[in-house]
This record gives C-alpha cells, structure tokens and sequence, in this order.
C-alpha cells in the first residue's frame, strides 16, 4: 500500500499498526464446491429450524451480505416476502 501511495506522489507515509484478519473473507476452498458443499448446504437448511447465512453465501462484504440474506430470507420464508 505505501507502494501504491509512493507512486500517487505521497511521501509522507508511516505505517502506524497493521493486523491480519486469517479468516476473511469467509470464501470456500474450490475443492469444497466442487464436492457440492453448497448442496450439501441446501439439504440441510432449516432442519430443527437452524438457518444458515452469512457472507459465505453471499458474497463478502456488507452489502452483499446484507442484501444477499435478505433474498435467502424472503426464498426460505416466502410469506415475508409478500409483506
Ligand atoms: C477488518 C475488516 C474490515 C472490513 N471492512 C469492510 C468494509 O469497509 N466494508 C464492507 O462492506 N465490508 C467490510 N468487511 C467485511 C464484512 O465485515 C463482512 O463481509 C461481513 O461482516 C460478513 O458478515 P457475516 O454475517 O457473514 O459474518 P460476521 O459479521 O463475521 O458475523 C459472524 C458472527 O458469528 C459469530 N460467531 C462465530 N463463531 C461463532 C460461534 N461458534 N458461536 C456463536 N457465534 C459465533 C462472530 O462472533 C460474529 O459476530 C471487513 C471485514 C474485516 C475483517
């Protein structure tokens, strides 16, 4: 990044902290979709009245995540939908 900077002509860069988040984005080794985690995700959603969301299914980022739980909610419960 302070590369990227340097080359916009900003010199006076420090970094001050930097931390390392290993789990995000919440993304799927490709192995996994291929063995149809995503089905595997489906047949089990909404037993015992569990229901998975999340940015895994959605896309990362807050937007994506929001919008994207808002369309499996009105999917998995349709009636919400109509309101
Ligand atoms: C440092 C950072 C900066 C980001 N900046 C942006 C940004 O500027 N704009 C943007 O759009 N997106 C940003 N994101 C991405 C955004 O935060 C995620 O895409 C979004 O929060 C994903 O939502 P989620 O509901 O899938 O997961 P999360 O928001 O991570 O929610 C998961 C929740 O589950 C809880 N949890 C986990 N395990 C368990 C367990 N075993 N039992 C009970 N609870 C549990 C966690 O504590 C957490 O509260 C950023 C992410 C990070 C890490």
């Amino acid at each position: 990044m302070i590369a990227e900077l340097r080359t916009m002509g900003i010199s006076a860069c420090h970094v001050l902290q930097t931390h390392t988040y290993p789990s995000t984005p919440s993304v799927l080794p490709a192995e996994d979709v291929r063995h149809g985690w995503y089905d595997a995700m489906e047949q089990i959603q909404g037993q015992g009245g569990v229901f998975f969301v999340g940015e895994v299914f959605t896309g990362h980022g807050v937007t994506n995540t929001s919008m994207g739980t808002k369309k499996m909610i009105e999917r998995m419960f349709p009636v919400l939908a109509d309101e």
